[in-house]
């Protein structure tokens, strides 16, 4: 999709076009068909964080970031029901739209490689009771013959969760935005000069005039001057094999596709995808002006291969074809960016970790308070804790990268 040029104008400009900024602007257009929407993104749709992502659509997520996870009955159920709104609005995209991307809706599996991982299983499991949750429990025999590794010793399936292929769902998902949605993509907008009834906003080779604007670029929000400071900008990576061939896909288990979330949040996501790679994410590195090296790539690789042989020690030599890192931008007190910012200026942001499901809900409701609407959904996010400010940049950056590297050695084995 073409940059940006001259002068344009619009009714409504999104900024951003991740989960939260691509379901704002179908939101927006499907809402107001006489209305011009434009979408712009600083880059290529699907190379962020959302097209970098394992695809795991998540109803709910084992959270024990969140101090009161086990006991918040009312917070838990709220976070369902704002991200099932998530995964119904994508579940439209591939059923009415044919998106493709790789639908697959078999849940996830919490797996535990210790002792200590299988605590943690349990804690989850008494959050799910008490929500009255469906789950199973996978024991080790089982475990082992859908991955084909004896590293897992047990697990907890949780229905709900989608997976799917993030890249392929947002490009072919912009290919079906309304017909009043014009996208340009490798178009930054450089800086905004808020006004009372159109918004100046400047890209690298023009202007676009907006009545509205919905500012969805992850902590970048911070540079129009909103929450400034308040963006903890953490890094996280991953690492995909090439495809396997039949001789090594016998080697992985008899599911054809899974997705594993390890049961401790400083684990090794795996996921066995339908296009048959082995897909792993570890580590996390804070990203001092949300920027990352091919270094910390490298660094993270080395931990990603080392999670690879304990799981399958004897495809070892595969190696990976790709690694890659990708913004998560969390809150100290894992508030989000979400409402009107300034007179028709609206913002949706901060994923504080996971945000496809969540990206999807938080944009469909920005679109729908921007156009004049209310919902449940709006409710419950309007009451929701924003952005608090953290500690100064270089406290923040030291404890941040101090506890994440004891983290991820505590994690051990689950790495
Ligand atoms: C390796 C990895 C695995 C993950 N796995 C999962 C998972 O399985 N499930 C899950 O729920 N979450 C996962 N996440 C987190 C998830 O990817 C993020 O929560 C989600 O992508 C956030 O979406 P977003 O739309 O808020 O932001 P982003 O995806 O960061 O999109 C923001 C967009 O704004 C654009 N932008 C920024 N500034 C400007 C500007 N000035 N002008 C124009 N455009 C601009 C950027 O180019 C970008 O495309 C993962 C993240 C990573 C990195």
């Amino acid at each position: 999709m073409v940059q940006q040029q001259g002068e344009n104008s619009c009714d409504c400009l999104v900024i951003g076009a991740g989960w939260m900024g691509l379901h704002a602007a179908r939101r927006y257009a499907e809402l107001n068909s006489q209305s011009s929407v434009v979408l712009v993104d600083a880059g290529r749709i699907g190379n962020n964080a959302s097209g970098r992502c394992m695809g795991f659509v998540i109803d709910l997520a084992h959270n024990p970031r969140k101090r009161d996870f086990l006991e918040d009955i009312k917070g838990n159920n709220e976070e369902l029901f704002v991200n099932r709104e998530g995964i119904e609005y994508i579940r439209s995209a591939v059923e009415e739209y044919g998106v493709d991307c790789d639908w697959d809706p078999q849940g996830k599996f919490h797996s535990a490689a210790t002792d200590l991982g299988v605590k943690d299983l349990q804690n989850f499991a008494s959050a799910l009771d008490r929500l009255g949750q469906n789950y199973s429990w996978v024991e080790k025999p089982e475990m082992q013959a859908m991955t084909g590794s004896k590293h897992y010793i047990k697990a907890l399936h949780h229905p709900g969760t989608i997976l799917l292929q993030p890249a392929k769902y947002l490009k072919n998902a912009t290919r079906q935005l309304p017909a009043n949605v014009m996208v340009h993509e490798n178009t930054p907008i450089t800086a905004i000069q808020f006004g009372t009834s159109r918004h100046i906003c400047e890209t690298p080779n023009g202007r676009i005039a907006a009545g509205k604007v919905i500012i969805c670029t992850a902590g970048y929000l911070t540079r129009f001057g909103f929450f400034e400071n308040r963006a903890i900008p953490l890094y996280t990576f991953a690492s995909m094999t090439r495809q396997l061939t039949p001789a090594e896909l016998a080697q992985v288990g008899n599911r054809h596709t899974y997705g594993l979330i390890p049961a401790n949040s400083f684990g090794t996501t795996v996921r066995r995808t339908a296009d048959n790679r082995l897909f792993l994410r570890n580590v996390y590195a804070y990203a001092t002006n949300f920027k990352t090296s091919t270094q910390d790539v490298m660094r993270a690789r080395i931990q990603q291969q080392v999670a690879f042989d304990r799981r399958w020690p004897a495809l070892s030599s595969i190696g990976f074809e790709a690694s890659w890192g990708g913004l998560l931008t969390l809150a100290q007190n894992g508030g989000m960016v979400f409402g009107e910012l300034t007179s028709n200026v609206f913002g949706a942001a901060f994923c504080n970790g996971t945000g496809v499901a969540r990206g999807a809900a938080f944009g469909k409701a920005v679109a729908e308070l921007a156009a004049g609407q209310s919902s449940p959904v709006i409710d419950i996010l309007q009451k929701r804790a924003v952005p608090s400010r953290p500690y100064p940049k270089l406290v923040t950056a030291l404890g941040v990268r101090f506890l994440t590297a004891l983290r991820f050695k505590q994690a051990g084995d689950e790495v």
